[in-house]
């Protein structure tokens, strides 16, 4: 692992805690989730529930996955034996490559990709397969024969996240229905990074790739509270899939952690039961704050990338005459007092994203816009 050193995340968030600088880089919020639903943990933790819960989770927010996901997307998951609680997605992530990957076998997924997925890949000694998204009329997206040829014999699965991390693409039915087609013909499971659901802007709905003709059977779904109410820190997460297939994570996974955190699963059950109102208002207003950011960016002199989903921002720096995001992000805390992080870093292939710069928006309004103040220094 010693490729991997540290992340950008810890290091880009490091460096805004030395400077003294403004945080747009780690994708965290600067507010809190539903008063309710922090007073549940608290509860929780005052009525004695501190012990080791049932490997798989707390049959309540196994439940209460199960009812979301028929609720919001007509599919039924068992909760005894068809969801397990992970900490966060990460270790959901991890567990499930770990769990379906031999090494040498290919894993493909879409850069600018999430870290983690490169580190998990190579802790199961696979290999990534990287298959690259580049901006279409403002909007990232693959090609479907880049994708078709990205497949060999040893290829056992393909990671799909979306929303996306780090460009805010929401895949569309038809991008959805070309993965789809492929893992069927190849036989491919497809793990889906489903994390920014509820975080799509302008009407654009997420569409799981488990609900479409065929796939549910091949897919491991995967998401987390982290996103949904705002609580990064809780990292509370859950994998949805056939008995199988949860099993063979399962097995991985309690020589992980064993357990998650009880009193955050029964906080976040009553999340996903009673508060998808609060959810919702988060949405709408993190769609202001985009434009919001956005706004600001185009007129600091960055040519900006509209976002559907997530909570970040893509930004070519090279109208502003920087040509390397890492350098510039090294500097920015200097050259502005503010942090960002360079979308180099999720690449295979670095030179492909070398002249993007990723922007987070979930930040109260006045945040942001003492950021976009500051930033307009770089063209003055
Ligand atoms: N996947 C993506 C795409 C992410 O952006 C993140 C960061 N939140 C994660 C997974 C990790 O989620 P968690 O904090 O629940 O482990
Ligand atoms: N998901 C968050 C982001 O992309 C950060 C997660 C982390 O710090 N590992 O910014």
């Amino acid at each position: 692992m010693r490729a991997f050193g540290t992340t950008i995340f810890a290091e880009m968030s490091a460096l805004a805690a030395q400077t003294g600088s403004i945080n747009l880089g780690q994708g965290f919020p600067d507010t809190d989730g539903p008063a309710a639903m922090l007073d549940r943990a608290v509860q929780a933790i005052g009525s004695g529930l501190n012990q080791y819960p049932p490997g798989p989770g707390t049959l309540e927010l196994r439940q209460a996955v199960s009812e979301h996901r028929l609720a919001h997307y007509g599919l039924t998951y068992a909760a005894d034996g068809e969801i397990l609680v992970t900490v966060g997605a990460t270790e959901a992530i991890a567990a499930t490559v770990l769990a379906l990957c031999e090494p040498g076998d290919e894993v493909i997924a879409f850069e600018p990709y999430y870290d983690s997925y490169a580190a998990s890949i190579a802790l199961a000694g696979a290999r990534l397969t990287a298959v690259t998204m580049r901006p279409v009329d403002g909007r990232f997206t693959f090609d479907p024969d880049e994708l078709r040829a990205a497949v060999t014999p040893r290829t056992k699965a393909i990671l799909v996240n979306s929303p996306h991390n780090p460009t805010g693409t929401v895949f569309t039915r038809a991008e959805l229905t070309a993965i789809a087609g492929l893992c069927q013909e190849a036989g491919l499971i497809a793990i889906t990074d489903e994390v920014y659901e509820h975080l799509t802007f302008d009407g654009v709905e997420h569409i799981p790739l488990a609900t479409l003709p065929g796939m549910r059977e091949r897919t491991v779904m995967i998401s987390s509270a982290g996103k949904t109410f705002s609580v990064t820190g809780w990292k509370t997460g859950w994998v949805c899939a056939p008995a199988p297939l949860v099993r063979a994570v399962n097995t991985v996974k309690q020589f992980l952690t064993y357990t998650a955190s009880a009193p955050w699963q029964l906080a976040v059950a009553y999340g996903l039961r009673q508060e998808l109102e609060w959810v919702a208002a988060l949405r709408s207003g993190l769609q202001d704050k985009r434009d919001r950011l956005m706004e600001g960016l185009a007129a600091a002199g960055f040519e900006v990338l509209r976002p559907s989903g997530t909570y970040f921002v893509q930004t070519d720096i090279r109208p502003l005459g920087f040509t390397d995001g890492m350098d510039l992000a090294r500097r920015l805390p200097e050259l502005a007092g503010v942090v960002a992080i360079p979308t180099q870093v999720f690449y295979e292939h670095p030179e492909r994203g070398t002249h993007f710069v990723r922007f987070a928006f979930c930040k109260k309004d006045e945040v942001i816009d003492e950021a976009v103040t500051r930033l307009k220094r770089l063209s003055a």
